[in-house]
Formats: C-alpha cells, structure tokens, sequence
C-alpha cells in the first residue's frame, strides 16, 4: 500500500506556497476565509485515516452536497423518475448557468445549480424541516458523527441568491418543481450551508468509494446501484465546464465546491478531500485541483491509465 501520509505531507508542503486564486465573494460570508487555509485528508476503504493541514477546519460544504443530495433523491425516487426531472449531460457552461435542455425542460445534470435545486425539490419530506433533518441524517451516515447548518453562511446564501432564485423560478414555470419554490430553494441553501470538514468531506468521499457503506462506521449510506450513478455523474459533469479536462487529465469522479472544498473518489481504494478556498476561474479550489491532478499522477489513479504495462 502507498505511504499516504508521507504523499499528503510532501504534497500540502509543496503546494502550501501556490497563492493564485480568488476568493469567491458572491456570498459576502465566504469572502472572510483566509486564504491560507489548506488541509488534506484520505480515507481509505479499510478505514484508515490520513490527514495533513487544516484538514478539520470547518467550512460550508457548498456544491459538493451536490453528489450526495443525488444520491439521496435517487434513493428516494428511483433512477427513471429522477432521470424525468434531470438529465445527465455534461453542459460546458457555469456551475450557475440559467439553462434547460430545450427539448426536455430539464436541468442538464445534477452538478450545476440548475439540477441540483431540481434535485432538491424531489427529497421526500412532509416539509422543509423534516427535509432538512433528512439532510441531516443522510451526511451524518456517511461521515459518521452529527453535521450542523452554518447559519451565517445560510443568511447570506438566502439575501444574495437572486440567481438562484431566477433559476428556481424558471424550474417551476417548466414544471420541473413540482413543490413549492420557496421551499426548494429555502432547501438548497440549505444543503449548500451545511458544515463540513475536509477529513470530514474525504469519509463521505471513502463512502463513495466503497459502494456505498461508510468505511469506519460499517453503516450504508447508500445503495451500491446508486453509488455507481452518482459517480457516473460526478466523472461527466462534477467539474462543471472543466469536466472534460477533468476526465482527461485527472480520470477519478470529484465534485468541488465555491467554498474550496473538493473531493474525489478512487473505487474500491480511498476516498480524498482537500480544503483551500482560492479559486480558479472555473470555481474550483486552486491547490484542490493541483493536488488530485498530483495524486492521480503519482498514484497511477487514472481510470484509463496502465501504469503497470508501461
Ligand atoms: N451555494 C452556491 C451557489 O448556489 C454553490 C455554488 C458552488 O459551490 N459552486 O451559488
């Protein structure tokens, strides 16, 4: 087995020192993050756990809920009845993009905000607070200990969100939420508010990666058969419009988030988190993305690499 802990160590300090990147200021809340911050953490499928940095520094978990709430509105709805309310077509546009597909009505993919506000709205629950403690439970299985709702994060979500709101706006005119809008979107900044931790993010990433069954709890978070359409959907379209470049250059579904949080899931070994909140101009944690692309390459982790016949 690779020494994880001496690769994350080399890795966090020689990528410690790249300063580009820009804080996403969008919501006012997240532009207070330090852009220091940086912390790394693997789980492995045996429950081993690695970490480097600011690995339990707490931050909001942002569109990385994206992957998990999917799964969960697939548990609770079935692949055919979630594939008639969103597609799972890369888009090659903004994670923010105001775009149906034009012959369906449906958001493209559940990794933009389109999508995932759509996903949202097919989370069962009598209403928003029984939704929200659905949430709630649903992270808490795959990280293994009790996740809260960062409440400045979500006040600032819920008074800067007109995008957001267009967005759901347009969703229900197309009958795509069928539910209140109000609601829907009250329920995705929410999710987008909920804190996290990269070691925390790299357990529910461990999850990921080994079908399903949180790795140190034992517990199942979530069916094999949609563990495999959840990563399906992280691979094509987590990266939102890099998800191409992703593909090629790094092989292993990942999902980021605006707050620089990032995780990536590598089948039947480990799951990785990293937590830096410079961005790049696709929205992505800058040392996020040079560390998974480093690990892939070190790692041999591509899903198309032969790094054994080379
Ligand atoms: N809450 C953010 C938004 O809706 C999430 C976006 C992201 O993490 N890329 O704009």
């Amino acid at each position: 087995m690779p020494d994880y802990q001496m690769l994350i160590d080399t890795l966090y300090n020689t990528v410690k020192d790249n300063h580009t990147g820009t804080i996403a200021s969008y919501i006012p809340q997240l532009a207070k993050a330090d852009p220091n911050w940086f912390g790394i953490a693997i789980v492995t499928i045996d429950g081993d756990v690695y970490q480097a940095g600011d690995a339990t520094h707490q931050f909001s978990v942002q569109s990385v809920s994206k992957a998990f709430t999917y799964g969960m509105a697939l548990a609770d709805n079935g692949r055919a009845n979630v594939l008639k309310k969103v597609a799972v077509e890369p888009v090659g546009k903004t994670f923010n993009a105001i775009i149906l597909d034009a012959a369906s009505a449906r958001p493209p993919n559940p990794m933009i905000n389109a999508g995932a506000i759509a996903i949202g709205d097919l989370i069962k629950g009598e209403n928003l607070a029984e939704k929200l403690n659905r949430l709630l439970a649903m992270f808490k299985t795959y990280i293994g200990h009790d996740v809260y709702l960062d409440g400045a994060v979500f006040a600032s979500e819920r008074l800067t969100g007109f995008r957001n709101r267009a967005i759901a706006n347009l969703l229900k005119a197309s009958h795509v939420i069928e539910g209140d809008v109000d609601q829907a979107l009250e329920f995705y900044f929410q999710q987008c508010s909920l804190s996290v931790t990269a070691l925390g993010l790299a357990t529910m990433a461990a999850t990921l990666a080994n079908h399903g069954i949180n790795p140190i709890t034992r517990n199942r978070a979530l069916q094999a058969t949609y563990v495999r359409d959840v990563l399906s959907v992280m691979h094509s379209c987590g990266m939102y419009d890099s998800s191409g470049e992703w593909a090629y250059r790094v092989g292993i579904p990942a999902k980021s988030g605006v707050s620089g949080g990032i995780i990536g899931v590598v089948p039947n070994q480990f799951g990785v988190a990293v937590f830096s909140p410079p961005l790049d101009d696709k929205g992505h944690s800058v040392r996020g993305v040079q560390v998974l692309e480093a690990l892939s390459e070190e790692l041999c982790l591509h899903i198309f690499d032969g790094c054994d016949d080379a």
